[in-house]
């Protein structure tokens, strides 16, 4: 017998029809005589349809009133969840989140769970009831209702599980897994069997469209395995889990992610003298601008040149501090370009496999696509190029170190 927590998203619960279905999955685990906990979001749409409504009334609604507002939504799912399963013969019983013990801090419409006080939980799951809980809310020490931030029912989902010390943390959503890159890039992308935490943080731009990164950050910091399947159609998805409980195996690259929002700004012929690299760069962190990479070129004639990398809405912003800047700096020009992007290596394999960047670098260099920027950590490499190159680099790249899904099935 196991303990599981099934998180189910909306799309799943987007129906009576498919609330019903979801039911019938959930009898089949009890059948087969494991305890059930799920956690359920509002049915699709439902919570824009409910922040729609406040905003016409009020551009800033009132945060507390926000929350009360938006979490009903799972209030509406985990009752007709109970019934449905009552109808077919299940015991269960729907809590809240505050009925759930899930205690958060009392930052509205972005809380962080704190604390879990999961005995009345426990009570009916030791009577034999499948436990239903709304996902993406909490209250606070004050008695407010709080809700987690969008897309929170995951981290409600493997908070849970953690609290409940379960066997596996079951994110069931629309599609069956998670891939090793975006399928709509390459049509050969594959799914995952396994995949540690450290890998899919790294890979978010991959695997934000599936699971809320910071739920990611939760299971790891727990040790909390988290599976992502289909709720429409059977299959094993994708386990996250620990290095250690990843296969053997572990193949050298574990997925390749990529990002189109990238700019990059140029000053050039800045004197190569302390502290000019702050007196570029504090003005842009003043401005709330966030810098990815960095690159100093060695300097030629005592004066060198500075790149650095923004996301593409903070670009003209960055642009504009830089030039500015260029004359009190002695900077020669200032350019920049925002037709670039950022393509990504992810794997644990790279910390014993030598070979990976050159192999990634003379892979690009085969398709003739130059390389404007690199950075590595222990498990990714990162490269920026042109925009038009995203395509033929994560296809070329998914090919050589052998993702495609053909080759994987040969052999
Ligand atoms: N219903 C909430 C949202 O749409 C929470 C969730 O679905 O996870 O963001
Ligand atoms: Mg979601």
């Amino acid at each position: 017998m196991a303990l599981y927590v099934q998180k189910y998203g909306g799309t799943s619960v987007g129906t009576v029809e498919r609330i019903e279905a979801v039911a019938q999955k959930v009898k089949s685990f009890r059948d087969a005589g494991h305890q059930v906990v799920v956690v359920v979001s509002a049915m699709s749409g439902e919570t824009n349809r409910l922040i729609g409504l406040a905003k016409s009334i009020s551009d800033s609604p009132d945060p507390r009133e926000m929350d009360v507002l938006v979490s009903t939504g799972e209030q509406v799912t985990i009752a007709l969840l109970s019934m449905a399963l009552q109808k077919i013969g299940v015991d269960a019983r729907s809590f809240t989140g505050w009925q759930a013990g899930i205690h958060t801090d009392n930052v509205h419409m972005k809380a962080r769970i704190e604390d879990i006080n999961s005995d009345g939980m426990r009570a009916e799951l030791d009577q034999g009831k499948v436990v239903i809980v709304a996902g993406f809310q909490g209250i606070d020490d004050d008695n407010n209702i709080t809700t987690l931030g969008r897309g929170g029912s995951d981290t409600t989902g493997v908070a849970l599980a953690a609290a409940l010390k379960a066997d596996e943390c079951q994110i069931y959503t629309d599609v069956d897994g998670v891939y090793t890159t975006d399928p709509r890039v390459v049509p050969l992308a594959r799914r995952m069997e396994k995949v540690t935490f450290e890998e899919m943080l790294e890979m978010a731009s991959l695997g934000s469209k599936v699971l809320q990164i910071r739920s990611v950050e939760f299971a790891g910091k727990y040790k909390v395995p988290l599976r992502v399947l289909s709720s429409f159609q059977d299959g094993p998805g994708t386990l996250i889990t620990t290095e250690e409980n990843s296969s053997m195996e572990n193949p050298v690259i574990a997925g390749i992610a990529f990002n189109r929002d990238e700019a990059k700004v140029t000053v050039k012929g800045v004197p190569d003298i302390p502290g000019v690299a702050s007196r570029i760069l504090v003005p842009v962190s003043d401005a709330n601008i966030e810098v990815d990479m960095i690159i100093q070129n060695v300097s030629a004639d005592g004066t060198t040149d500075f790149t650095f990398t923004v996301h593409r809405n903070d670009y003209s912003k960055a642009l504009s501090i830089l030039q500015r800047l260029a004359s009190e700096l002695g900077a020669a020009s200032v350019s920049g370009t925002d037709d670039i992007c950022k393509v990504s290596m992810v794997g644990v394999g790279m910390r014993s496999h030598a070979g990976v960047a050159s192999k990634m670098f003379k892979t690009l260099a085969d398709e003739n696509i130059n390389i404007l920027a690199i950075t590595t950590s222990e498990i990714k490499i990162s490269v920026v190029i042109a925009e038009k190159y995203l395509e033929l680099a994560v296809r070329a790249l998914h090919k050589a170190f052998e993702l495609d899904a053909e080759v994987a099935e040969e052999k």
